[in-house]
């Protein structure tokens, strides 16, 4: 059939939107919605006629074909939320999957100040209007021994801030091997030229001195920034200035210095065997003027950036208009009253972030033999099924040299499965996301709750029998 005459079978806007499977997505407000999609897979057929590529050739199947893709888009949009998914990769604070979760306490605060009438602002004694930061000031400034604090939406945020408040006519100078891109979205490059008047880039990209610092304050450098490199480290003939060393060329020059910090801890994990990460508190012994970190990667809370210092920058930082601009909601500031709360009270056992983080190896050991030995009997097959040890990550450019040791469920499969196998279960209700590496699968429970590992076997049943049909796992 020529190419004319199947788009002639196209039909118009209207007959689709007049079709009866339509009639329950129209509402008041989603009319002029559900007539732009129609329009869309009428003009996604158009395209394929034009291609020559396969649309159904009777008119009839046709309409039928584009009232169904209608209907599976419309069923789409009615339902576009954010979906559960089972993270069984063992990286803690995935930045794709939402980073830290919360524990119930944190949950329930947030509920609560999302439900009802809160007193963000008001202090109930004198009716006054008051500061929504005074709870988190508190909190912060008592666990950390910082003068004062300041919380805004995110880390790129609080970053942007301060290189504004201080440099944004002026100055701000920056090591060439500190200029580093996180996770996709943070460029510091961008974010520091869009805050402040000029960036010096100093140094080179492995190597930068006090000097280099010094030359930049002669050139007129109104603000030292220093970054934590997070997921990315420079190795071998190296030197980049401790922020020791920062701190006093800064103070002796009388220009403030700031620190990135990004990742990093409140609670000393070495303790918990979990090293190569300064805390929050040594850091700001240094003498540093502010440093910055998100709340989700160090805390375990809900998405908000947090800077600490002293009281004048701090103060500085919150007369800045864009300090409003970058406000922090409500239900962030719920979530991270009650977080620093179990820091303060020692709870560390109601912060998910720090059961994972903990978790020992023994206990991961036992419920992956537990996943696996069901598995091996669920499907009647032995041998491709172990468990191996492995790593872990915490994630969020966090500790990035230090690894979690972990216990792996390896699946061994025939070549292509395994990717076959991972799309199954990412698309299984609810998605389950786990590794791959070569041939085969790999889960890390260490992220896992124990209620979920039911679901992780029943999607793997189904998903290994899709594949494989009734045949072997060794395919
Ligand atoms: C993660 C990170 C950021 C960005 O923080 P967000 O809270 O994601 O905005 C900035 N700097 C460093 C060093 C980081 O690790």
């Amino acid at each position: 059939m020529d190419i004319q005459s199947s788009l002639k079978k196209l039909p118009s806007v209207e007959a689709v939107l007049e079709n009866d499977r339509l009639r329950e997505f129209i509402t008041p407000l989603s009319r002029r919605g559900v007539i732009r999609i129609i329009r869309e897979n009428i003009d996604h057929h158009r395209k394929l006629i034009l291609r020559g590529d396969g649309s159904p050739a009777g008119k009839n199947d046709l309409f039928a074909r584009i009232v169904e893709d209608t209907v599976r888009s419309l069923e789409e949009v009615s339902d576009l939320r954010q979906k559960r998914v089972i993270n069984a990769t063992g990286v803690i604070l995935h930045t794709n999957l939402g980073r830290a979760l919360m524990g119930e306490e944190a949950c329930a605060a947030v509920r609560e100040a999302a439900s009802g009438y809160v007193d963000l602002e008001m202090d109930m004694s004198s009716g006054q209007r008051v500061n929504r930061m005074r709870r988190v000031i508190r909190l912060l400034t008592l666990l950390t021994g910082a003068e004062d604090a300041l919380v805004v939406n995110n880390n790129a945020a609080a970053v942007f801030l301060a290189v504004n408040t201080y440099a944004r006519k002026g100055r701000v100078a920056i090591s060439r091997g500190e200029l580093v891109e996180i996770g996709g979205s943070f460029r510091l490059p961008e974010i520091l030229s869009a805050a402040a008047g000029e960036v010096l880039e100093i140094g080179t990209t492995n190597r930068t001195h006090l000097e280099d610092y010094a030359r930049a304050l002669d050139e007129g450098a109104s603000l030292l920034l220093k970054v934590h490199t997070s997921n990315y480290r420079v190795v071998g003939f190296t030197n980049q200035v401790s922020l020791k060393e920062l701190v006093e060329l800064g103070k002796s020059r009388q220009v403030p210095v700031i620190y990135d910090q990004g990742s990093g801890i409140i609670y000393p994990y070495a303790s918990a065997g979990i090293e190569g990460e300064e805390d929050i508190q040594s850091l700001l012994e240094t003498g540093v003027d502010m440093l910055s970190f998100s709340a989700d990667k160090v805390l375990g809370s809900a998405q908000a950036g947090i800077l600490l210092g002293g009281s004048t920058p701090i103060a500085r930082l919150r007369s800045n208009h864009l300090s409003r601009v970058l406000r922090v909601d409500k239900l962030s500031l719920a979530a991270l009253e009650q977080v620093l709360i179990h820091y303060w009270r020692g709870e560390f056992d109601r912060l998910p972030v720090w059961r994972m983080m903990t978790a020992d190896i023994d206990s991961l050991r036992i419920r992956a033999e537990h996943l696996a030995d069901r598995l091996r009997s669920g499907l009647g097959k032995e041998g491709k099924i172990s468990v191996v040890a492995g790593e872990g990550s915490i994630g969020g450019g966090s500790f990035p040299i230090n690894p979690l040791p972990s216990m792996l469920i390896r699946i061994n499969l025939s070549a292509g499965m395994a990717e076959k196998l991972s799309l199954l279960l990412r698309r299984s209700k609810p998605a389950i996301l786990v590794r791959i590496k070569g041939d085969s699968l790999y889960l890390d429970l260490r992220t896992v709750d124990e209620d979920d590992v039911k679901l992780i076997q029943d999607g793997l049943e189904e998903g290994l029998r899709i594949l494989l049909g009734g045949s072997d796992l060794n395919g």
